[in-house]
């Protein structure tokens, strides 16, 4: 059989523990079932990363993994990061752009993988002649948008730098991995694990080819069609000019924001204006240079510039940095949210972690149950702008209150010994900015999700609210969107240059040569997830407990035209909705797991060994918890 085209097969495994690299073949058979990107780095880290492994020690390993459209196809701009979670302790994926992606790929490899820890702190440069593993003593501190400019200073225009700041070094379970000082790997804490290996910073050359892909002509005749569609029509337009800066507006009015701590879904439409895409537009510049020129035809990330506190800056906002720093924590001051998203690229931090996190503190200080004696400051609740920002620093620096925020919602609920009923995560992962209290069927996206709670694991095909039927009727179309947006994360396609599903079997026929319909290449996320799904069955997850919404997402909204409305009609539903998920996906009804059947269905019958041996233990932790008999 003729090799994939579209693929170098090449693998770059860096030990920092001991300063050595080396490339290494990409088996064809695993591209042909896991595709690339993330379906291929869980596959990865299913057989690198044993379960229970401490995801701060050096046994845990960074992935950096392409898709075989990577530097070949307009909008493909997508890099999969992945490592065990520090916060979950699960595995976890997360994707940013916009260049690194197609500059490792210039560089000759599909995957990049460190693993060990360096003693002192270190960086990577990685181009086409290999890679050298250099001082980062000077960098460590630095901000990532400070350490960004410097590895450009030392390495020249012509690279993409991948960074984590002060949140990453002191290992809070929320850093992120901040690529080109704007764009991040925001969820997870994948910036600890980083830190963990004392490793500040990547960086990468694009200084070659990217792989052939089979029918390059007809590829590039697509690649324009494509390019020209996107960067013109009118069904475009909202996301070129706003970007998803807007959706607050939308999210307000369906029931759905995450309004002073997911309290309050519905907010009058005059309040979500102050954080609307029309208010962040009023300060948009035309950057110096524009990151996704050339590359995106969408180019949905704009360039703003605002003053706080007599401090001008830079930043490209986003929907969720907007909602879960500003909404969440009730303050709709523009210049003071955008600061926020600023301080939070800086320092390192996940926009959504630490919005939530610092927006269940200010609920604590509302409600009365935390004080300025473990506070260490005055805090007034929701919308006290000046408790955000400074928390926000004390996070990264891991210092006073902070320290205990840093490890998150669900942990820092333990440590204080209260407000677990506030905290509003799904396996420790803290919730996105969309209350699914306004959408039927989302909140089982979020329950059965293999990372917790993320918006990007499918939403149900319907804008009902949960009101409106049973949720196990809309399961399905959740199903489908779920195997759709894990099918373009493993190409390294953006989902906001959202080539039509039906157009992405000839995409990849043109790249690759072969020939796939898109149920089989769906196939390929289903084949992850499973391994996800054995992989944390082996290590904590009881899926009866686990696989469920936050308390307060089972009570019905208290204000506007959903009052009333939960996130399911009762437990009933909740339950009979979850079960249908694994139904629909082959794992066992009520644990939850992968059956050993599904698995060859699925073409990777090797792993029904690993199936059976986590049903058993899962069932042996549901008797354990007394939920068998
Ligand atoms: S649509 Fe936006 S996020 Fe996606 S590649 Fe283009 S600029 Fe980047």
């Amino acid at each position: 059989m003729p090799l994939l085209g579209g693929y170098h097969r090449r693998l770059l495994r860096v030990n920092l523990s001991t300063g050595k690299w080396r490339v290494e073949e990409i088996d064809e058979g695993d591209l042909e079932l896991f595709v690339g990107g993330k379906s291929l780095a869980y596959l990865l880290a299913y057989r690198e990363i044993p379960p229970g492994t401490d995801p701060l020690s050096p046994s845990n390993r960074l992935y950096f993994a392409t898709g075989p459209f990577s530097a070949l196809v307009p909008g493909a701009s997508k890099v999969t990061v992945m490592a065990k979670s520090p916060l979950t302790r699960l595995l976890h994926d997360s994707h940013a752009g916009d260049f690194f992606g197609p500059f490792l790929r210039r560089a000759g490899y599909d995957v990049l993988v460190v693993e060990g820890a360096s003693r002192d702190p270190v960086y990577l440069h990685v181009s086409s002649r290999g890679v050298e593993v250099l001082d980062a003593s000077g960098l460590w501190g630095l901000t990532t948008r400070e350490t960004t400019l410097e590895l450009r200073r030392r390495h020249g225009g012509r690279v993409s730098v991948a960074a984590v700041g002060p949140a990453g070094e002191r290992l809070v379970r929320f850093a992120t991995i901040v690529f080109d000082e704007e764009r991040a790997a925001g969820r997870g804490g994948l910036g600890a694990v980083m830190g963990s290996k004392r490793l500040k910073a990547i960086v990468v050359e694009g200084d070659g080819e990217p792989p052939r892909p089979a029918e390059p002509e007809a590829l590039r005749a697509e690649g324009e069609k494509w390019y020209n569609y996107f960067a013109t029509s009118p069904r475009f337009a909202d996301m070129r000019i706003y970007g998803t800066t807007n959706a607050l507006i939308y999210s307000a009015a369906v029931g759905m924001s995450p309004a002073y701590n997911f309290e309050t879904p519905s907010i009058p439409e005059d309040l979500a204006a102050k954080l609307s895409g029309d208010a962040i537009k009023e300060l948009e510049v035309e950057p110096p240079w524009f990151i996704h020129g050339g590359s995106c035809p969408v180019r949905c990330a704009r360039y703003v510039e605002a003053v706080y506190k007599g401090v001008r800056f830079r930043v490209k906002p986003e929907y969720e940095n907007l909602a879960m720093l500003g909404a969440a924590t009730g303050v709709f001051d523009r210049e003071a949210v955008l600061y926020f998203n600023r301080l939070a690229d800086d320092l390192g931090l996940d926009t959504i972690s630490a919005g939530a996190t610092i927006a269940w503190l200010l609920e604590l200080a509302e409600r009365g149950l935390i004080g300025e004696d473990e506070v260490g400051f005055p805090v007034k609740g929701f919308g006290d702008a000046e408790a955000v920002e400074r928390l926000l620093r004390l996070i990264a620096e891991r210092r006073g209150i902070g320290a205990v925020l840093a490890e998150g919602v669900k942990r820092a609920s333990e440590i204080l010994g209260r407000g677990g009923e506030l905290a509003v995560h799904v396996k420790g992962l803290e919730a996105p900015a969309w209350d699914p209290r306004g959408r039927r069927g989302l909140a089982v996206s979020y329950a059965t999700a293999d990372v917790g709670a993320s918006h990007l694991r499918g939403w149900p095909r319907t804008s009902e609210p949960p009101s409106a039927g049973p949720a196990k009727d809309v399961v399905a179309s959740m199903a489908r969107s779920r195997d759709d947006d894990a099918l373009r994360d493993s190409l390294s396609l953006c989902r906001f240059v959202s080539y039509p599903s039906s157009e992405l079997p000839k995409l990849y026929r043109l790249v690759t040569g072969a020939e796939r319909s898109l149920d089989e290449l769906y196939q390929a996320p289903q084949r992850a997830e499973a391994l996800a799904r054995i992989h944390a069955a082996l290590d904590w997850l009881l899926p009866p407990v686990h696989d469920d919404v936050p308390p307060k997402w089972m009570k019905g909204q208290p204000t506007g035209p959903l009052k009333g409305v939960a996130a399911f009609l009762g437990e009933d539903d909740k339950r009979e909705a979850i079960r249908e998920y694994y139904r629909l996906r082959g794992w066992h009804e009520t644990l939850g797991v992968p059956l050993p059947e599904t698995l060859e269905r699925l073409g990777i019958a090797w792993a029904a060994g690993d199936a059976e041996r986590a049903l058993r233990v899962v069932e042996e932790r549901a008797r354990a918890a007394g939920l068998l008999g």
